[in-house]
């Protein structure tokens, strides 16, 4: 079992994509770690942002569908994002967002204080302030001081229709444990210490939720090798869920699967990680594509939307 991994990366619908890059970088100060395209749809962005060495655990992207329409919220689908960040840049963030003009709520769960708040394109987003563990040793500079920077992850939510038979996928093919429940929702941990070690299940009476901008497309669970991932796509076959074969993501390997509620759920595997096509201080700053795709690149560009 795959105890403790947590969450390897999260993954979004965002409108126009200079919106949503001025928001993660300069508002949040997340570090842009890889540019490329939609390797299904190469004519759209997949942009990523994380910490600086591009840990798993930090990982979100985004497909900027420039024309898609609103989401639809409902049951089916990943509610919000939660980051990290230390416990003593609460503040720090109150006025960042302040001065941002992001409007925000603030509030506790299981003791945890959090800020909840949404980025330009309605994607549902908190901060909880945990710990004092400071970001990862940067490879860049952030607007956002390390020392009161997000450092990842922290979990998500996600709403489901039946929270029993989510709750037992979560543990029996994850590995995950209950941890506690509170005002409906009810806290799941992988067990380790690093990023991404939490989701909350809300039970959800809504219709299946209608994917737009702002709505989360998957969410990716770490497998720290092939083996782990074969491991966990067993676990999953044996409940009676299907899984897709391995696929290349070129950063990552991975296989797919649906929650039961049907939530896309991806294991994605550390390797080879996020330098694997650049030198670690140049990721994210330039168009990697594929090499299948590389023949295309004057033609993929072209049909881009620019990003400043
Ligand atoms: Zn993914």
């Amino acid at each position: 079992m795959n105890k403790g991994a947590g969450l390897h990366h999260v993954t979004a619908v965002s409108g126009m994509p200079k919106e949503n890059v001025a928001f993660y970088t300069q508002v949040l100060g997340l570090r842009m770690v890889k540019q490329t395209v939609n390797y299904d749809d190469p004519g759209t962005w997949h942009l990523y942002y994380g910490d600086g060495p591009a840990n798993p655990g930090s990982i979100l992207t985004f497909f900027p569908w420039t024309h898609v329409g609103p989401r639809r919220a409902g049951s089916g689908e990943t509610g919000e994002t939660w980051f990290q960040a230390p416990l003593a840049s609460h503040a720090f963030w109150v006025e960042r967002l302040t001065q941002a003009g992001v409007a925000f709520t603030q509030g506790e769960r299981f003791g945890v204080p959090v800020m909840v708040f949404r980025d330009p394109h309605q994607m549902d987003l908190s901060i909880a302030f945990m710990g004092d563990e400071a970001a990862s040793t940067p490879v860049w500079t952030s607007p956002v001081a390390q020392d009161m920077a997000i450092s990842g992850f922290a979990g998500v939510t996600l709403h489901v229709a039946r929270p029993d038979k989510t709750a037992r996928w979560l543990t029996e093919a994850f590995g995950w444990h209950f941890v506690q429940e509170q005002d409906g929702r009810s806290r799941f941990s992988a067990g380790g210490n690093g990023l991404g070690q939490w989701i909350d299940l809300v039970a959800s009476p809504l219709p299946m939720a209608q994917l737009g901008a702002g709505s989360v497309h998957h969410i990716a669970f770490r497998a720290g090798s092939d083996d782990a991932q074969a491991g966990m796509a067993e676990q999953l076959r044996a409940l009676g869920i299907q899984t897709t074969e391995q696929k290349d993501r070129n950063y990552f390997r991975s296989v797919y699967c649906r929650e039961p509620s049907g939530i896309i759920v991806e294991i994605a595997t550390d390797q080879p990680g996020f330098d694997v096509d650049e030198p670690l201080a140049e990721i994210g700053k330039s168009l990697k594509l594929p090499p299948w795709l590389e023949p295309h690149r004057a033609d993929i560009v072209a049909a881009l939307p620019p990003l400043v």
